[in-house]
């Protein structure tokens, strides 16, 4: 029993040091700062650096050409503030709570629906001092208010968006009829959301600003659930052969009754296996005729879509919802790809070429600058097409260290015998092989290897 006890601890030792390992890569390598740090942070708000922005548009362009390369879907890009009646008619002004807990020992405030509750007497227990001494859960609305204007009055209340979703449904008809488009078709979109998140954590796992890109897909409502499946299977596809996410640390959750939304006819989460557990990284929803029906009835407006290819049947279409967090794939993507190669002594992120932020590294062996001016060359051809970066300070070792822990798949090494042969060598990240290739054969090389890359 105890030796179990000593595992599991110990286990989850490893598992807390491992998202400390890679926060700390990534302010150490320039993915990711804590927000305003000169000033202490801002909690759970985080900032982009050079490396973490490249990653990030690799991403969401990934998403995005995934969607929009499609005939049947358009992008939007609508504003985060919005009339204050759309997040009526949404639910949000009366459902998106939370129910929030004190704990009147250590004060933590928790979320009462993810703490353990007490077998005994059946009383929620704090997760920061395993106290029962804790309030009665009270709702939480977790939009964040601003005014719109001058005057700080309740007529001037607009919302942060909680969701991207709702600028796509209000715009629907707007969609439909600029771009002529029928049913069925989706409306894409990347933003920013907010939500005054009681228990953020799990580094950029749960903020209070975030970013989503959703697709909602709206169809005829005898088709909902053939659509259902064929997004649940794109969206699958997406992770494992273009995000490049190993396919067992992956899973599919179907919401049970307790866990559906009041709009759902049914949902799945995406689950990626975190350090810190199993968790949602994006929601294929089943969301019915619920928000277009909603909106009609708040807007006044009519909605109903005329559906020429079915003899003019008037209808609200049912719509297939897919929204996933850019924040938390990029952070499943990390988690994912980071590769602690204790025998070689070297930490890798295996990312897929694809989403890498640096694509290749030019690595003069000195100073020279007859190896610089062949260096330079190589960059100046390759950074017409890819982010390449130009490294040549420290050993070579050093520095084949530094491209592997920021996940650069190829390092390009210009050498003495390079003046002769007209040859560099070619290193790659994860094997470590070295080839010899001609100048002009480089970027070649590299495109043809990055088609031929391994899925894992
Ligand atoms: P959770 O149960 O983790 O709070 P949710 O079910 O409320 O998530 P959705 O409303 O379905 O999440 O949002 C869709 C996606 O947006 C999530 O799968 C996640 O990737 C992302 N997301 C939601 N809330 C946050 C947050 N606070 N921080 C970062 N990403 C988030």
């Amino acid at each position: 029993m105890s030796q179990n006890k000593d595992t599991t601890t110990e286990q989850s030792a490893l598992k807390t040091d491992l998202m400390q390992d890679i926060t700390s890569l990534c302010k150490r390598r320039g993915f990711i700062f804590p927000s305003s740090e000169i000033y202490g942070g801002l909690g759970s708000c985080w900032d982009y650096g050079p490396l973490g922005v490249e990653l990030k548009r690799n991403i969401k362009e990934l998403w995005w050409k995934s969607m929009t390369l499609r005939p049947d879907i358009e992008g939007i890009d609508a504003a985060i503030l919005m009339a204050p009646r759309v997040w009526e008619a949404s639910g949000h002004v009366e459902n998106f709570t939370d129910p929030l807990v004190d704990c009147r020992n250590c004060k933590a405030r928790f979320r009462a629906d993810k703490a353990q509750k007490d077998p005994q007497s059946g009383k929620l227990i704090c997760p920061e001092c395993e106290s029962t001494n804790v309030t009665e859960a009270r709702n939480f609305n977790l939009m964040f208010k601003t005014f719109m204007g001058p005057v700080e009055d309740s007529a001037a209340v607009v919302f942060l968006r909680p969701e991207t979703a709702q600028g796509i449904y209000v715009n629907f008809h707007n969609v439909a009829t600029s771009m002529r488009k029928k049913i069925p078709f989706g409306i894409a979109q990347i933003g920013k959301a907010f939500r005054n998140e009681i228990t953020p954590g799990n580094f950029i796992f749960r903020t209070r600003e975030f970013e989503q890109m959703e697709m909602q897909f709206f169809v005829h409502p005898t088709e909902d659930e053939k659509w259902m499946e064929f997004w649940k299977d794109s969206r699958w596809k997406w992770h494992t052969e273009l995000l490049g996410i190993k396919k067992e640390n992956l899973r599919f959750h179907p919401h049970g009754p307790g866990e559906l939304a009041h709009y759902a006819k049914s949902a799945f989460d995406i689950e990626f296996q975190f350090p810190f557990g199993w968790s949602e990284i994006e929601g294929v929803h089943n969301r019915t005729d619920f928000d277009l029906g909603r909106h009609q009835e708040f807007s006044k407006k009519n909605l109903m879509y005329v559906d020429t290819e079915r003899n003019n049947e008037r209808y609200l279409p049912f719509i297939i919802e897919t929204s996933v967090g850019a924040d938390r794939s990029l952070l499943a993507a990390l988690v994912d790809a980071y590769h602690n190669d204790a025998a070689n002594e070297r930490v890798v992120l295996q990312f897929s070429p694809k989403i890498a932020p640096v694509k290749a590294a030019v690595l003069p062996l000195s100073k020279k600058p007859e190896l610089e001016s062949i260096a330079d060359k190589i960059v100046q051809d390759l950074s017409q097409t890819l982010q390449v970066q130009y490294d040549e300070s420290g050993s070579i070792g050093k520095r084949y260290r530094r491209q592997e822990e920021i996940g650069t798949p190829y390092c390009i090494t210009v050498d003495f015998d390079s003046l002769n042969d007209q040859c560099v060598t070619i290193r790659h990240r994860d094997t470590m092989a070295q080839e010899r290739i001609s100048f002009d054969k480089v970027h070649n090389y590299i495109k043809d290897g990055f088609k031929n890359w391994p899925q894992k």
